[in-house]
């Protein structure tokens, strides 16, 4: 008989075992680890078995726990697009949603190819209504509320108390924007006060803006929003510092301080196109503006990561990521990935966001297949003779 390398066998497996869709397995039972002979020596039932338990129903665990292949927690734009990226590969998926999507406030989200200008909640919308073709995916709204374990086993506690068990976890779970607590940041938070101008700059084009911003940064923030409107000023809401050298250069550029802090912002956040209409400051004063450009310090909306182990990184004290390589958003826990606004990008949008929920996914779910390959291999006797006497 000829050595069966493990390249051939691979490419059986592929073709033969992996995408051979049947049903037939009952819910609960699973496969995962059962040996499993070369083509001739398998029956049809074998192969009926393993595919069902790969796309059909949940399985189980040991102790009678949902188990899934992957848990997604988080459901915007980096979770979904995990979630369907995972649910396209035949992957037992969970996806958990809080409901608090960042760009909720926003009465339109910009900038993403074929949906710019789309209500935010019509995207998450489509979202979860296309995971729904695939039955191997599980949406629950919902939070989790803890997660442990290591690679290979990670237990997820939910909302409602249910213990689920997972081979990976990608956190999905976005950032929190800590706004001023003074009238008027919350209220118009998204419809007149903003901080990405690749999401809102064009809306708010030659119109009267101002960037509020620390004076470490102020320059920076001034000459990036100054590319929408010359109609700029600069607010520190109290904060001293600005040095010699950035105060004449926003004089060059004729851009106004304003060094006074900030008592509220008035307008009507019910205004289509954005309602701000002034800031007002301590001593009374007010300057009429239509829009104000302010990246606040943000927190991540979720403690899991923190508590199942991931470092986290603070470039600066303003902004908090989960550490992920950059490549594969594995965290430094191996078996975990984070995706979106939690991790560290170019920027914060949502068709980064969802880019990087994907990436997440083709990792993992390679790491998976290898993973699920290698299973195979050890637990077939005839390969693994085979494969000893090709090592031999
Ligand atoms: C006001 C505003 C307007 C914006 N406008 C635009 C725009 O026009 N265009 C654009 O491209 N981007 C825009 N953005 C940025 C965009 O919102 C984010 O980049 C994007 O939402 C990030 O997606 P995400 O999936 O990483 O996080 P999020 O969208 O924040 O989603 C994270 C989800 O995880 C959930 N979650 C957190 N913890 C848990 C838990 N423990 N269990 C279960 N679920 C959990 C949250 O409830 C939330 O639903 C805007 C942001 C803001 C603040």
């Amino acid at each position: 008989m000829c050595p069966l390398t493990l390249q051939t066998y691979l490419r059986y497996w592929f073709y033969n075992e992996r995408w051979s869709c049947t049903s037939g397995k009952h819910e609960g039972e699973h496969d995962r680890g059962r040996p499993s002979g070369r083509g001739e020596q398998r029956g049809e039932e074998t192969r009926v078995t393993q595919s069902a338990e790969r796309f059909g129903a949940k399985t189980l665990d040991g102790d009678g726990r949902p188990r899934y292949d992957v848990v997604v927690v988080g459901a915007g734009a980096a979770g979904l697009s995990a979630a369907l990226v995972l649910g396209r590969s035949g992957r037992k998926v969970l996806v958990l949603d809080g409901g608090e999507p960042r760009n909720a406030p926003a009465e339109a989200s910009h900038g993403f190819f074929t949906r710019d200008g789309v209500q935010p909640g019509e995207m998450l919308k489509i979202g979860r209504e296309q995971l729904g073709r695939y039955p191997n995916v599980e949406y629950r709204t919902g939070r989790a509320t803890q997660a442990s374990g290591a690679d290979g086993a990670f237990e997820v506690t939910l909302e409602d108390g249910e213990v689920v068990s997972a081979r990976k976890l990608v956190l999905a779970t976005g950032v929190f924007d800590e706004l001023p607590e003074r009238p008027g940041f919350r209220e118009l938070w998204g419809k007149g006060v903003y901080h990405c101008p690749y999401c809102h700059g064009w809306e708010m084009r030659g119109r009267p803006l101002a960037v509020l911003a620390s004076p470490g940064t102020a320059f920076d923030r001034v000459a990036l929003i100054r590319n929408w409107s010359r109609d700029l000023a600069l607010l520190t809401d109290g904060e001293g510092g600005l040095s010699g050298a950035d105060r004449r250069r926003l004089d060059a550029l004729s851009v106004p301080v304003y060094e006074e802090r900030i008592s509220r912002l008035e307008g009507d956040p019910a205004r289509p196109g954005g309602g701000l209409e002034r800031v007002v400051f301590e001593g009374g004063a007010a300057l009429e503006r239509e829009g104000v450009f302010h990246v606040p310090p943000q927190r991540q909306r979720s403690g899991l990561a923190g508590s199942i182990g991931c470092e986290l990184a603070a470039p600066v004290p303003t902004v908090e990521f989960v550490k992920a390589d950059p490549m594969t958003r594995e965290t430094t826990v191996a078996g975990v990935y984070a995706a979106g606004d939690a991790v560290r990008a170019p920027g914060q949008s949502v068709v980064l966001a969802s880019a990087s929920g994907a990436a997440a996914a083709y990792v993992l779910n390679h790491a998976l297949a290898i993973q699920d390959a290698k299973d195979e291999v050890a637990a077939a006797p005839s390969a693994k003779g085979d494969l000893g006497r090709a090592a031999g």
